[in-house]
């Protein structure tokens, strides 16, 4: 049965790509009943590691539904607690005669072969220098012939040996380079298919190279295309949004987002694309992965996380709007929140917004003492001669008990009053709204202003007028 692994650096926020690498894996290890998806935390990195980096990688996994709770995960295991046995085997390798130690530095090799540096030469193969302090552990690459990688996105890739320089497995003070860590970790994991970034390619020849010389048959590989942004630029984490958590906190859906990067570089066929991840799962093949590189569309991935809204059932709407409501990161008082005016708006934002952490501008106005001003909004729609004059007709008709609190009424009196003014309902409802909200834009006025209630809405009419 299957069993391949995902191994992270903790050095940095959880990125879109390492959640994509994950959840590919995570399909597969799931296809079968005993597979298996073993978290490695390749933590050797002390410098820069960081116990939060860990964690938010455990925590974000989670969130896309890759977590212990489930039977397919083995782990988390941390890469520093196996340092001995990666010594070991690098010991064992220099005493099968397959690495040898190597006192030159950089500048010693660059004397020798000129000006650049392109790679080391060998000058240590047959010294038969024995351990010691300063003196790196090289691999003996096999002289002739190719290694050939058969990678299941990229095909058949060959690496000529003569292009592969005997590179360095442990370091002068016995600490073991990642190509061999990796290694000897994937293979004590028991570990048959590794699905990984495409940066990682230019490693496999040696990490295949190290398999069969420890005596295992090497897994199968597949690296994953690059995901690039408009500009076809790699992502980074200076230039575009790529933490996982940023998404998140946003109010994108985990199901969205799990759905949005299982297609960067997949689909599942016949033009589908909002798929559940439980459909998915079956048909996902990683030999149909495109090895071009993948477009991260943030306005396909917020239209997706859209739909996902909208199919959510209102009280499931309601249950996830909570943390943006009811949270401390919520803009008015804990006292002043009425769930049960949200529930009776709620209908109305749900078909309206995109992101999660968008219900706070659009409901706002319900809950704070006054709506937050939007300067352009406000000089757009008070233009001299309409704004004042729709407000003060407004104000007295809605203050008027005679006038029914109710949105088809309320729709009514504000066409007449925009008639009278020679105004179009639109033209006519957008100082109201500005007066109410705050703002030009936002859910069905009409129905906002039934919710909001008489008092409230004339009060923030004549305030308006001040
Ligand atoms: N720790 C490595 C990384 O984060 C793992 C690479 C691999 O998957 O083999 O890039």
């Amino acid at each position: 049965s299957i069993r391949v692994r995902f191994a992270p650096s903790p050095t940095g926020m959880f990125h879109v790509g390492g959640a994509r690498s994950a959840l590919f894996n995570w399909a597969l290890a799931q296809q079968q009943t005993d597979g298996r998806f073993v978290l490695r935390i390749e933590d050797t990195d002390a410098a820069r590691n960081r116990p939060e980096w860990t964690e938010g990688i455990v925590r974000a996994l989670s969130w896309l539904g890759i977590s212990a709770e489930d039977p397919h995960f083995e782990g988390p295991y941390f890469q520093s607690a196996y340092a001995g046995r990666h010594r070991e085997t690098a010991e064992a390798l220099y005493k099968a005669g397959r690495a040898y130690y190597c006192d030159c530095t950089r500048e010693k090799v660059v004397e020798r072969r000129g000006s650049e540096f392109r790679g080391y030469d060998g000058f240590c193969r047959d010294r038969g220098l024995e351990a010691g302090p300063g003196r790196a552990l090289r691999f003996r690459v096999p002289e002739g012939g190719p290694t050939v990688v058969d990678d299941r996105i990229r095909g058949r890739v060959e690496f000529e040996h003569s292009a592969i320089e005997d590179f360095v497995i442990a370091r002068g003070d016995g600490s073991p380079l990642f190509v061999l860590a990796n290694v000897v970790d994937d293979v004590e994991m028991g570990i048959n298919e590794v699905i990984r970034g495409e940066e990682h390619l230019s490693n496999t020849p040696k990490q295949q190279l190290l398999w069969e010389a420890l005596g295992h048959t090497p897994p199968v590989w597949a690296h994953l295309p690059v995901i690039v942004n408009e500009k076809r630029q790699k992502l980074s984490k200076r230039r575009d949004k790529v933490a996982l958590e940023s998404y998140q906190e946003e109010g994108y859906l985990a199901e969205a987002m799990i759905n949005y990067l299982m297609l960067l570089g997949w689909a599942p066929g016949d033009d589908r694309e909002i798929m559940p991840w439980e459909q998915m799962v079956p048909l996902f093949d990683i030999a149909d992965v495109n090895s071009s590189s993948a477009f991260f569309d943030e306005k396909k991935l917020r239209a997706f996380n859209g739909e996902y809204i909208r199919a959510l059932s209102t009280e499931e709407f309601i249950e996830r709007c909570r943390p943006w409501l009811e949270g401390p990161d919520a803009p008015w008082p804990a006292a002043a929140y009425d769930a049960e005016a949200f529930a009776a708006i709620a209908p109305l934002a749900q078909s309206r917004i995109a992101v999660l952490s968008e219900i706070v501008p659009n409901v706002d106005f319900l809950f704070l003492d006054e709506p937050v001003f939007d300067e352009k909004s406000w000089n757009k729609a008070m233009k001299p001669g309409v704004g004042a004059e729709m407000l003060t007709a407004a104000a007295e008709r809605f203050a008027d008990e005679k006038q029914d609190w109710e949105a088809g009424a309320l729709k009514a009196a504000l066409e007449e009053i925009g008639t009278a003014q020679g105004l179009k309902l639109g033209k006519a409802q957008a100082p109201v709204r500005v007066a109410v909200t705050g703002r030009t834009v936002g859910l069905p006025l009409f129905e906002s202003l039934e919710l909001l209630g008489r008092e409230r809405t004339v009060r923030r009419l004549r305030a308006a007028l001040e």
